[in-house]
């Protein structure tokens, strides 16, 4: 499924028709071009030969949590990770994949460990929203959210990032409002800048995970290059201009960035600024661990305590290792 072709094979048609085909693949949902009524039968087979609606995706589902992934393959053999979380609330939120690997190497994420393998193109970013849209429709529902904090530094793959958010905010598309849209970052300051002057109100997540230049260089790799003061510049920048709330986003290890000094220190970068502080607890392997109940909630307590926003992540899906982080595969792997 390549978008940009779809635009070159309907060029000469009649403007109505590319509103009916995006109809067919984004509200109707069809996987067969055959299910269309109003299309010409010729078009219908040409599309079917060079646009075909087939996904090669599977499930695995989740036992523990409401939490699904999906694998879906790309070029013949790669493979990209997709996770929906059903909420008990109803919220449906699809986290999407903005690469195939990644190659910002921070501490705590197994998607860094496999290194930076390509960008993903932006059909590739929304087959992967339609796969669950496809996914939730037979089960009577739809997506409400999507978060592009999957596989990936969506900020290293800017133009395709956005251009598929374009398509997904899209009223003839998925039409999902660009309030229920976020794009997580690890924290290019140029970019969040370049993304502050876009007329969009997608949501902006950063994933600090340290106050200080020392802590943060050491988890986040990409910190030696963009310090904490540059970080907050941007951020600060992006808030003049879009008046949005930023959300900071903050992986918890025990015994690395959980004491009461680093809660202290956090609060005084973050003191005044419009945000909103997410704690995640560490979910993965050894030899980091996440820290015990109690010591987060120490944690949490101080920034409440001095003002800050605070909320905790919920766990979703870590027996199927779709958990924050744990997103690694990156191409087939041999069965034997
Ligand atoms: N590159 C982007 C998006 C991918 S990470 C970014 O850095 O923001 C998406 C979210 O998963 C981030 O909030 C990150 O902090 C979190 N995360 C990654 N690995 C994790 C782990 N092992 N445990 C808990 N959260 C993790």
């Amino acid at each position: 499924m390549d978008f940009k072709i779809l635009d070159k094979l309907l060029a000469g048609e009649r403007p109505y028709r590319l509103k009916q085909v995006n109809k067919a693949i984004f509200k109707d949902l069809l996987t067969n071009w055959d299910d269309t009524t109003n299309l010409p039968l010729e078009l219908r087979s040409m599309l079917s030969r060079q646009f075909p609606l087939s996904i090669d995706g599977r499930i695995i589902d989740s036992r523990e949590s409401d939490s699904v992934k999906a694998i879906i393959r790309i070029d013949g053999d790669m493979l990209i990770e997709t996770v929906l979380m059903q909420h008990k609330t109803g919220r449906n939120t699809v986290c999407v994949s903005s690469q195939i690997g990644c190659a910002l190497d921070c501490l705590f994420c197994q998607t860094g460990k496999l290194g930076y393998r390509r960008d993903l193109d932006p059909s590739e970013i929304i087959m992967q929203v339609l796969f669950f849209q496809r996914y939730l429709k037979s089960r009577g529902s739809s997506i409400s959210n999507i978060v592009f904090m999957g596989m990936g530094e969506p900020f290293l793959n800017y133009d395709n990032v956005l251009e598929a958010v374009r398509s997904i905010n899209n009223h003839e598309k998925f039409e999902i409002g660009a309030r229920h849209i976020s794009i997580s970052t690890a924290g290019l300051p140029e970019k969040i800048k370049l993304f502050a002057d876009e007329k969009i109100q997608v949501n902006l997540a950063v994933s600090l995970n340290a106050p200080n230049d020392e802590l943060r260089s050491r988890i986040m790799p990409l910190n030696q290059k963009h310090k904490i003061p540059e970080l907050m510049e941007s951020v600060k920048y992006y808030i003049k201009r879009t008046n949005r709330k930023v959300m900071f986003e903050y992986v918890l290890i025990d015994g690395l960035n959980d004491s009461d000094e680093i809660a202290k220190e956090l609060v005084d970068l973050l003191k005044g600024i419009l945000c909103l502080v997410n704690l995640i607890p560490y979910n993965g392997e050894p030899p980091l661990k996440s820290p015990p109940k109690i010591r987060t909630g120490a944690f949490k307590n101080i920034l409440q305590e001095n003002g800050l926003n605070v909320t905790q992540r919920s766990r979703f899906g870590s027996d199927i290792k779709s958990a924050c982080g744990q997103l690694v595969f990156g191409e087939e792997r041999s069965e034997g």
